[in-house]
């Protein structure tokens, strides 16, 4: 079987954020086959390549005419027993979260909404309300850019931390599919409060516009643009006293800070818009840059270093952007 290649795509139209040029090719692994044959392929070129799950949590140049990009849509839940499910990596996130809640598998009710691929979730260890994904998984199974070599990774080899992974930092490849391991055997009446817990997180998420919407603008972003950051105890006493601050469960020495906050606080407003950009904070969340309508990629990155300029001269702090940086 051969996968899909479409040459005129421009990856404006399979990003959340809506911008990305048009890159040499774009395959579209529909099969588990499709995808290491089609990635095995693009690495034997030697040229610029590039893996694209749901496309919600990427910045692309406008500039990519010679990248390769293989989108993986790849499916498949297949339960193991006892709450152990394999899940392929283009696996809809929300749609593996609702499957779960079904079947009264508990562990990730709180991360639902999320948009993307089940494949990219390890990548930046996706977290909200309490829950991240390290808490359920199990392992991987990676097709390493080094070796060319399927292997196993196991959870402790991820290094998952909070959005941060060896693999966002330094280990190059593409996860095929990602095992779990749900709470099972809950008492009766846990289904009905996931389900719940479900709805409520999906409503809360909507009110800020982090649940995709195509036609509310303030969805049309990568999420959070920057990490909460994370500094020593002793310069947090340094900031204002409302300023939030949460001690972190491995280091009573460390705390995290609330992006949105700093961001506020440093001026930047809302809905903010520079002159005629057509990149723009969200008007219902201070931490998601959105796209108001055919923004560039430019207009995006110019926006992002506007805000870090803005927290970094008013705070002494670098926010660190949470999305990856394609062809910048
Ligand atoms: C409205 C909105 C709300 C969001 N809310 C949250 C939130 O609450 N919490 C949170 O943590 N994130 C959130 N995000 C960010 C995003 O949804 C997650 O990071 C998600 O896991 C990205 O999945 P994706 O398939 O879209 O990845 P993509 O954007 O396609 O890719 C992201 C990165 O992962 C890599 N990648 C993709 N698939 C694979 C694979 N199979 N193997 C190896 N690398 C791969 C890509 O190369 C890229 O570097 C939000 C985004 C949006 C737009």
């Amino acid at each position: 079987m051969t996968a899909l290649r479409a040459n005129s795509v421009a990856l404006s139209e399979v990003t959340t954020i809506g911008v990305g040029g048009v890159p040499a090719e774009l395959i579209v692994a529909k099969t588990y086959a499709e995808l290491i044959e089609s990635v095995s392929q693009v690495w034997a070129t030697g040229e610029d390549w590039f893996v694209l799950g749901g496309g919600s949590n990427v910045v692309v140049s406008d500039q990519i005419e010679n990248l390769h990009v293989v989108k993986i849509e790849t499916t498949g839940i297949d339960r193991l027993g006892q709450g152990h499910l394999r899940v392929q990596a283009g696996e809809n996130w929300d749609h593996f979260v609702e499957h779960c809640v079904e079947h009264g598998l508990g562990g990730v009710e709180s991360l639902s909404g999320i948009p993307g691929s089940v494949g990219a979730a390890p990548v930046q260890n996706i977290g909200a309300y309490g829950q991240e994904i390290a808490d359920v998984l199990v392992r991987v199974e990676f097709l390493d850019y080094a070796t060319g070599e399927l292997q196993i990774l196991e959870k402790e080899q991820l290094e998952l931390a909070y959005r941060d992974s060896v693999l966002k930092r330094s280990k190059v490849g593409v996860i095929t599919w990602v095992e779990f391991q749900l709470l099972s055997d809950l008492p009766a009446g846990s289904r009905e409060l996931m389900r719940r817990r479900r709805q409520e997180v999906l409503e809360l998420r909507a009110s800020k516009g982090m649940v995709l919407n195509e036609s509310d603008r303030d969805t049309h972003s990568c999420g959070s643009f920057f990490t909460n950051p994370i500094v020593s105890a002793s310069f947090a006493r340094t900031l204002p006293l409302d300023a939030p601050a949460w001690p972190m469960d491995d280091d009573a020495e460390r705390v995290k800070l609330s992006a949105a906050w700093l961001i506020e606080q440093s001026g930047v407003k809302k809905g903010l818009q520079l002159g005629d950009s057509r990149a723009g904070i969200s008007t219902k969340h201070a931490l998601a840059i959105t796209n108001r309508g055919g923004a560039s990629s430019k207009e995006i990155a110019e926006l992002a270093r506007f805000i870090q300029e803005r927290v970094a001269a008013t705070f002494g702090i670098n926010l660190i952007p949470e999305p990856s940086f394609v062809g910048f």
